[in-house]
C-alpha cells in the first residue's frame, strides 16, 4: 500500500536567530505539504560543532509555534551521528569513498614530502585524518525541480563532495539525505542555492538506495545589496520583526511576495491553505528595489506594514 500524502521538512541550522527568508522557507514547505493533508517536519541541522547553538534552536521553535506553524514530529541531528556512520561505512564498503585533504599544500605534503624538500612538520594538517569524501563520477545529472522545471548540473561542479570533515563533524550533503530518505520526507521544499546541491544529493540516494523525494525550489529574498538574506541582516530577523509586528502582518506579508494575496494584508498560515498554489509563486529572486524580471519589494512594503 503506498501512502501518498506527502511529508514536508523545514530543516534550520540553529546558527542565529531566523529571517525572514527562512520564515518564507519554512511557510512555503507547510503551505504545499499542509494544503495536502501531509504531515510537516522540523528538523534542527546542529551539525557544525562551532556555530550550532541549543538557545538557537529553542528560538526557531518558538518562532515557528507564534507564527502558527506546527509540525509534527522533530528530530535533531546532532542525535543521528550512529545513521550517518552507518551510511557512511556502507558507501565504503561500496569503494565510493576517498580521503580528501583540503589545501594543495596538505595534499603534496602527503603525496609527496620531498617535493617541498622538508619533512612534514607535526603540526601540519598533513598530520591529521583527511576529510572523507564521495568519489563522484564525471558526469551531468538532470532532474525535475517541482518549480524551475528541469534542471541539469555537472556531479563534480562545486569541487570535492566532502561527507566528514577532518575533524570528525558530519557534512551537510550526507546528514541531509540519511535524514530526509529515513524520516520518509517526500518533497523538500527550500531556497533555490541549494538547487545546484540536488545533482550531488540525488546520486547519494542512489548509493545507499534510497527513494529520492520531489525537489521544489523557492526564489531567495535578498537584502537591499541584492544578495540572499543572512542572519547578518538584523532589520529582518525575527527578534527585530517581532518587536515591531503581529504573526498575521509577517504571514500575510509573505503571501503577498508570493502571490497569494493581491495586496498586503494580515493572514494566518492556516487562512492560506485553502489558496496555496504553486503556480501563483514567484520564480525570480524578490529584491527590496523590485527586479527588472518582477520580483517584489519585502523591506519597504514590510516597513509600511
Ligand atoms: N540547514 C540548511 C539551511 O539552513 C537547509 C538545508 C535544506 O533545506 O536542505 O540552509
Amino acid at each position: 500500500m503506498t501512502n501518498s500524502l506527502p511529508v514536508g521538512r523545514f530543516a534550520p541550522s540553529p546558527t542565529g536567530r531566523m529571517h525572514l527568508g527562512n520564515v518564507w522557507a519554512a511557510l512555503l514547505s507547510w503551505l504545499s505539504c499542509k494544503s495536502r493533508g501531509g504531515k510537516w517536519l522540523l528538523r534542527i541541522e546542529d551539525i557544525d560543532p562551532q556555530r550550532s547553538r541549543a538557545e538557537y534552536a529553542d528560538l526557531i521553535r518558538d518562532d515557528l509555534n507564534w507564527l502558527g506553524l506546527r509540525w509534527d514530529g522533530e528530530c535533531t541531528q546532532s542525535e543521528r551521528y550512529a545513521l550517518y556512520e552507518a551510511a557512511l561505512q556502507r558507501l565504503t564498503a561500496q569503494g565510493c569513498t576517498c580521503g580528501v585533504f583540503r589545501s594543495r599544500q596538505e595534499r603534496l605534503a602527503v603525496s609527496a614530502p620531498q617535493a617541498t624538500g622538508t619533512a612534514v612538520p607535526t603540526d601540519m594538517p598533513a598530520a591529521r585524518k583527511p576529510a572523507t569524501g564521495l568519489l563522484l563520477p564525471d558526469e551531468t545529472l538532470a532532474f525535475y525541480d517541482g518549480h524551475y522545471g528541469e534542471q541539469r548540473f555537472p556531479l563534480r561542479e562545486g569541487g570535492d563532495m566532502i561527507l566528514r570533515r577532518a575533524d570528525g563533524a558530519w557534512a551537510y550533503q550526507l546528514a541531509v539525505v540519511v535524514d530526509d530518505a529515513l524520516t520518509g520526507v517526500t518533497e523538500v521544499v527550500r531556497g533555490r542555492d541549494l538547487l545546484p546541491s540536488v545533482p550531488r544529493q540525488l546520486y547519494l540516494y542512489k548509493l545507499l538506495g534510497y527513494a529520492p523525494p520531489a525537489f521544489l525550489h523557492i526564489p531567495l529574498l535578498c537584502n537591499e545589496a541584492g544578495q540572499r538574506l543572512s542572519k547578518r541582516d538584523k532589520a529582518l530577523d525575527m527578534g527585530e520583526l517581532r518587536q515591531h509586528h503581529t504573526a498575521p502582518e509577517i504571514i500575510g506579508h509573505l503571501a503577498f511576495l508570493s502571490g497569494l494575496q493581491a495586496e498586503e494584508q494580515p493572514a494566518t498560515a492556516e487562512q492560506l491553505l485553502p489558496i496555496f498554489d504553486w503556480g501563483l509563486v514567484p520564480k525570480e529572486d524578490i529584491t527590496p528595489f523590485g527586479s527588472p524580471t518582477g520580483g517584489r519589494r519585502p523591506t519597504d512594503v514590510i516597513q509600511g506594514m
